[in-house]
């Protein structure tokens, strides 16, 4: 297997802080091997499983290629090709991606990076010439991922159902590359399982803090090590509402704003099950591993209150009903999830005609006896996301002219999301009315 060939492959963009990281030169990175037409060995599909919106199926990657593992001042990587052609594992599928929807996984992949959030990264997009057929044509692109590995609880359950014999060997490869410091434990399984755990939900949590809708959270896109990946019908929050859904495709809101715990809770309730016949002889050791299961509320929302006390500049951890409180009044006001928190730690940063209703001071008063230490909320509050119609637009404008500026103005924007450039910029503003429901398909 080899990525399809690519008559003039151009490099839209490339990702000179992930080339310092990894060690690369940028100046030898041209188009010919970032879109896979000159390799070094042959590159690997690889098999998973998953539950997608609740049902089992055996899957693969269908239009991804591992190009290999690139080792780096001693940490590894996975570099892969996305919608580099097709697969043993494409199914109907064409094995192409286009290139509105690669450049928006890389700005994606870049603000998370940024905002702190562990995600998968994205090298280059680049642009190939034949067009895809999907909503509209398109030109084709290839999107250059690096992420820590692959492997997802969807590996896990593909081996368990398809490879048991080898579920223990493969279990002891995923420790030892992610995990290497339970190798030597004696109740690794137990403690693997906590440790994939809490890694999700230190990575569900920081979403989140931002206001990020995953959008297609089925197992097979969980990564084992807690990375953000599979960056598809996903989303920033605007105005605060826990049912927000972004996917058309998500017809039910199974993966609204408000559910991503739950569904987190769900999936590693599959993720435990893979590891079931591990314990075959030892039911001992796997109730304890039921037990970290039943505990995942409980660290979850210790995690999350204290993650909402910090957005809130309260020092003490964990304040749930001043947290709770707030939340009541957002939703109720519909005020913008990102601007609301900036508004709090400078009132006067909006002219939004929420922030001078008498509700707002009411929270602000109440707040300033508890919480609102700038230097916290600083830290924690994004200034800039990524919001989706400026995305689209910046998209659009590439589609119909063939200019990036908007793109890069953006990505420029989203470099130090912590930091202010200038008050009250279009960068900071919600969408307008029409954009309000508006629905991604990718
Ligand atoms: P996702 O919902 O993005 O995680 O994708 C689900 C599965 O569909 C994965 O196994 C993908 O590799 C596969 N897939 C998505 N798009 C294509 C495509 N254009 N061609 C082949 N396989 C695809
Ligand atoms: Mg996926
Ligand atoms: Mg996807």
């Amino acid at each position: 297997m080899k990525p399809k060939d690519i008559d003039n492959p151009e490099v839209l963009v490339l990702n000179e802080g992930l080339c310092h990281d990894l060690g690369l030169h940028k100046e030898e990175l041209n188009s010919q091997i970032l879109s896979g037409q000159e390799l070094l060995e042959e590159p690997i599909a690889q098999a998973y499983a998953g539950h997608q919106f609740g049902r089992f199926t055996v899957l693969g990657d269908g239009r991804a290629m591992i190009l290999g593992e690139h080792v780096h001042d001693g940490s590894r990587h996975d570099i892969q090709l996305k919608g580099s052609g097709r697969t043993p594992y494409s199914r109907r599928g064409d094995g192409n991606a286009t290139v509105s929807s690669m450049l928006r996984e890389y700005i994606y992949s870049y603000a998370m990076e940024n905002l702190g959030i562990k995600t998968s990264r994205s090298l280059a997009v680049i642009e190939t010439e034949n067009l895809v057929r999907r909503r509209r044509t398109e030109p084709g692109a290839i999107l250059v991922r690096v992420m820590e590995s692959h492997i997802r609880y969807g590996t896990f359950q593909y081996v368990a159902s398809q490879a048991p014999g080898e579920l223990e060997e493969f279990t002891d490869y995923v420790i030892d590359r992610h995990y290497p410091h339970l190798n030597n434990k004696s109740k690794k399984y137990v403690d693997f399982f906590d440790e994939v755990m809490r890694s999700s939900i230190d990575m569900v949590v920081d979403w989140m803090r931002v206001g990020f809708i995953h959008g297609v959270m089925n197992t097979d896109n969980m990564s084992i090590d807690g990375e953000t990946f599979d960056y598809g019908p996903c989303a920033f929050m605007n105005y605060y509402d826990e049912d927000t859904v972004f996917s058309s495709v998500d017809k039910r809101g199974r993966y609204s704003f408000g559910s991503q715990k739950e569904m987190l809770q769900w999936n590693l309730t599959r993720f435990a099950e893979s590891l079931q016949p591990l314990f075959e002889e030892s039911s001992y050791a796997f109730d304890e591993l039921k037990a970290k299961l039943d505990s995942f509320d409980e660290t979850f929302d210790e995690k999350y209150y204290n993650m909402m006390s910090r957005k809130l500049g309260i020092k003490s951890d964990g304040e749930k009903k001043i947290v709770n409180k707030f939340l009541d009044w957002l939703r109720d006001s519909r005020a913008d999830y990102t601007n609301t928190f900036i508004e709090l730690e400078n009132p006067g940063s909006f002219d939004d005609p929420v922030y001078s209703s008498e509700g707002f001071k009411h929270i602000w008063n109440e707040l300033a006896d508890a919480g609102l230490d700038k230097r916290i909320m600083k830290k924690t509050n994004p200034r800039y996301i990524p919001r989706n119609y400026l995305i689209e637009e910046a998209l659009n404008e590439y589609l119909k002219k063939e200019n990036l500026s908007k793109f890069k103005r953006l990505l420029d924007r989203l470099e130090n999301p912590y930091e202010s450039k200038d008050a009250n910029s279009q960068f900071q503003q919600p969408p307008p009315e029409e954009f309000d429901s508006e629905y991604t398909t990718y």
